[in-house]
């Protein structure tokens, strides 16, 4: 029996079990919370009023979520150290920072329930301690990000068709530019690794490439990780009856991280699924080249495609693209300019996870000024908390959440980032109005 802190688990309610990778999920789950900061109260509330609305819609009293609040952020620094003023924060090293926003009660709830939901949380002011968000993933080893992006009727688009819009990113999560081994220009430990380049790797002394004033950002990237993240889009592919995977890299510059990765993507499809799936390479031979024969074969594609050339894809051909598999930093940006696609953040699901752990999260921050005034769009954690009943496989509800948010919004009762791109454009509801909407309409 795990022992917390200051968390009081909820009496009612049974623990999710995981075992061997099966998820086995009671009628009652105990459900992890976190509020988040800004806006965080605000969303999260309206969230789990809407998720609750819809379990019981659709299963009437034979399921629901007990929730379990735990902290991070503000609110974790309120309860576990209540005194510590801003310049002691400052004073105390990264690990200790961290307790302070992101208390080791919090990782071990999450462990123990293994499925979460969270609002956003701002980056505190502790100077090594980079953010709760990027903590949390590392911490509770998030390997995986998964972002759906599908166009939602009703939102104002920038591009002519966003119904062609349908993908789902899997990100790594943890490596690549984002492992934070970073030195600044001009330290000691930029000259240290400036000086080691040049001695035992030969990179010349005139070179223009690598300065005495250069500052230095380190790319690992290991099979380990890119294989599981391939693995767990291949698998989702599979699981949600998608038809092609592809695997996006700038391998042709960076050959020994994302060509790597673009090997082993294609070592685990071939090794782990070689009766599921077909390379884009094998088409021609086993297929004619025909896509849909080997669709309709139940087979699933695996190609690849160069990140620049992937960002034209997503704009010029989006009805060509299922899954998509990238590396951290490309997975960022194309995850980011696909939400643009279909109308922005406010619409944007998002979960991090490995085989034992979901974690759903709203993808935008805490929009600080718009914070306490009952007007932003709760949409992207509602549709995150529907990635988390799908995982449960509580689709009923989850499919009762997303047509009723379409409904919604289709009626024109929106909120205000919505209400302003309208033309022409319209009066917004509130947060609550908006949720109240929602489970009108459910
Ligand atoms: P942000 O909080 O996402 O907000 C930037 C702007 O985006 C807002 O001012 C608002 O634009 C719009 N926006 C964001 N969420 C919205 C929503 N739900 N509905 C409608 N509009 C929304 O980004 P930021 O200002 O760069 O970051 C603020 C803090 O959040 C920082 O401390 C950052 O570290 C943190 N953050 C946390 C997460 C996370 O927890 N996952 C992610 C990103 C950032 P308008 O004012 O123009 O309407």
């Amino acid at each position: 029996m795990v022992e917390f802190e200051k968390l009081v688990p909820p009496t009612k309610g049974k623990k999710i079990i995981v075992k061997n990778g099966q998820w086995n999920v009671p009628d009652n789950p105990i459900i992890c919370w976190i509020e988040g900061d800004g806006i965080g109260p605000e969303i999260s509330s309206v969230m789990r009023k809407v998720v609750d609305a819809a379990i019981k819609k659709a299963y009437k009293d034979k399921r629901k979520i007990e929730w379990f609040e735990i902290y991070a952020g503000d609110k974790a620094r309120k309860l576990y150290n209540p005194s510590i003023t801003d310049e002691q924060l400052k004073e105390l090293s990264p690990q200790d920072q961290r307790k302070v926003y992101l208390p080791d009660d919090t990782l071990k709830a999450v462990r123990e329930y293994h499925l979460a939901i969270k609002g956003p949380c701002e980056t505190p002011v502790g100077k090594g301690f980079s953010s709760i968000n990027v903590g949390l993933r590392q911490f509770l080893s998030l390997n995986v990000c998964l972002r759906p992006v599908w166009h939602i009727k009703g939102v104002p688009a920038p591009v002519n068709n966003p119904d062609a819009i349908d993908m789902v990113v899997f990100r790594e999560n943890l490596e690549d530019i984002y492992a934070g081994i970073e030195a600044y220009p001009n330290t000691d430990r930029a000259k240290q690794m400036i000086d080691f380049l040049r001695k035992q790797w030969k990179v010349p002394e005139d070179s223009e490439s690598l300065r005495d004033s250069s500052g230095i950002s380190v790319k690992p990237m290991s099979p380990e990780n890119s294989k599981n993240l391939v693995r767990s889009a291949i698998d989702y592919a599979i699981k949600k009856k998608r038809h092609v995977v592809t695997i996006c890299h700038k391998g042709n510059i960076m050959k020994a991280t994302e060509g790597q990765f673009r090997n082993w993507a294609y070592d685990v499809a071939k090794e782990e699924f070689r009766d599921t799936i077909v390379t884009e390479e094998e088409l021609d031979e086993r297929y004619s080249g025909d896509v849909k024969k080997a669709i309709a074969d139940g087979k699933i594609i695996v190609n690849d495609r160069i990140q620049d050339a992937m960002f034209q894809q997503v704009l010029l051909r989006p009805m060509e693209y299922e899954v998509l598999a990238l590396p951290n930093l490309n997975g960022d940006y194309l995850s980011d300019q696909l939400a643009a696609q279909v109308g922005g953040l406010g619409f944007a699901p998002g979960a991090n996870l490995n085989d034992e752990i979901f974690f759903a999260e709203a993808t935008h921050g805490t929009a600080p000024k718009h914070a306490g005034k009952n007007e932003i769009n709760p949409g992207s954690i509602i549709l995150s908390a529907c990635l988390m009943l799908e995982h449960m496989g509580w689709d009923e509800a989850s499919k009762m959440i997303k047509t009723s948010v379409s409904k919604t919004v289709e009626s024109k009762k929106v909120t205000y980032d919505i209400a302003r791109q309208l033309d022409p454009p319209i009066d917004p509801i509130s947060t609550t109005e908006f949720s109240d909407e929602i489970i009108k309409n459910l």
